[in-house]
């Protein structure tokens, strides 16, 4: 071993729900080491949607994924958490003592009697849409999975594909600074808040924003891989319709890939994890699971349902 530590508490994940989880623990004079894969705090909310507005944080009307992440950094700062980013956590080991010893990708140990696991969808990946020459367009920024930075978009004409809140977030959200914008969804019918859906249905009646309803088909652009245009198959007609695009941004939903967690020998539920909704404790005492990647019934995956969690663990 390079490095070890002993801690209080261990949290697998410095997502929203892995870092409320050290104020509420710190809350208890507790004190926590984080481990995460991504090289720095916030999980799905800065690595996937830093600029998308969240509007479901209690008291805070809006703020992005990123701002969210500042604010919890922030928030949490006085308890002096220490973060190991970078790494995955491998392995677990049940010491005789009973505390756990969890050795991360870069040989650094952590032992604490407590483990949290508030790895939210594991290493999570975006769903690509099934087209054949994804690849030359993907290296070339020409499809985009999330937004990284929301003014690199300024001025390009951009199809935003799906039918779910971060199409309908996106869309609403990126008509100002865009060329174009065109929502494309296999059917008439939305997924995402109601309220989103209705303001998207104000911008396509008012002729801000092109809805075309159909599936991808295929992509067009020059052999540099810069892309020029989408093709989409609308039911009934004949050929696919071409529409210009600077920029395609598929929000398919992710894929999750739950890791090494899998083999830390807990009951699993579709690479969920199953907890009590007294204290959120796994099948193995000791070791609880908080956020995404837990299983209850009635779980709802938001940022809030985490927080809520945090606290009762
Ligand atoms: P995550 O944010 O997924 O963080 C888990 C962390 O664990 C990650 O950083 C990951 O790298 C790390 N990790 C996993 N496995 C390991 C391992 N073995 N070793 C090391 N690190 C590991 N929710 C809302 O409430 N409001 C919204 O408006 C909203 N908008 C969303 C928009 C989009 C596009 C998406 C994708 C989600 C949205 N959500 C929203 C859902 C919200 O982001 C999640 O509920 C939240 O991020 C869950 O937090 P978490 O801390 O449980 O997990």
């Amino acid at each position: 071993m390079t490095e070890t530590h002993n801690t209080d508490i261990i949290i697998i994940g410095a997502g929203p729900v892995g870092l409320f989880a050290v104020f509420e623990l710190g809350l208890l004079d507790l004190r926590c080491h984080l481990v995460d894969i991504l090289d720095k705090p916030g999980g799905q909310c800065a690595e996937l949607y830093p600029e998308k507005p969240i509007y479901d944080i209690p008291a805070l009307p809006v703020c992005t994924g990123q701002e969210l992440t500042d604010r919890l950094m922030e928030q949490i700062a006085p308890f002096d958490p220490v973060f190991h980013y970078g790494q995955m956590a491998e392995s677990l080991v049940r010491l005789p003592d009973g505390s756990w010893q969890l050795t991360t990708s870069d040989a650094v140990s952590i032992c604490a009697p407590v483990l949290v696991i508030a790895a939210g969808g594991g290493s999570f990946v975006a769903k690509r849409p099934p087209l054949d020459n994804l690849d030359a367009f993907e290296a070339t920024g020409g499809v985009q999975y999330a937004v990284r930075q929301r003014d690199a978009l300024a001025g390009k004409h951009l199809v935003i594909a799906g039918g779910g809140d971060s199409a309908l977030d996106w869309t609403v959200n990126l008509v100002d600074l865009a060329a174009s914008v065109t929502l494309v969804h296999r059917r008439d019918d939305f997924r995402g808040a109601p309220d989103t859906v209705a303001k998207m249905r104000a911008l396509v009646d008012a002729g801000i924003v092109n809805l075309a309803i159909g599936q991808l088909k295929g992509l067009d652009g020059d052999a540099a891989g810069k892309l020029s245009h989408v093709l989409v198959q609308s039911a009934g007609a004949e050929a696919p319709t071409a529409i210009a695009a600077d920029v395609l941004l598929p929000f398919y939903g992710l894929t999750m890939k739950l890791g090494p967690i899998a083999d830390f020998g807990l009951n699993l539920e579709k690479n969920l994890i199953p907890v009590d909704t007294e204290r959120f404790e796994t099948s193995t005492p000791s070791i609880f699971a908080i956020g995404d990647i837990n299983h209850y019934p009635g779980k709802l995956k938001l940022i809030l349902s985490g927080f809520h969690e945090a606290a009762l663990m």
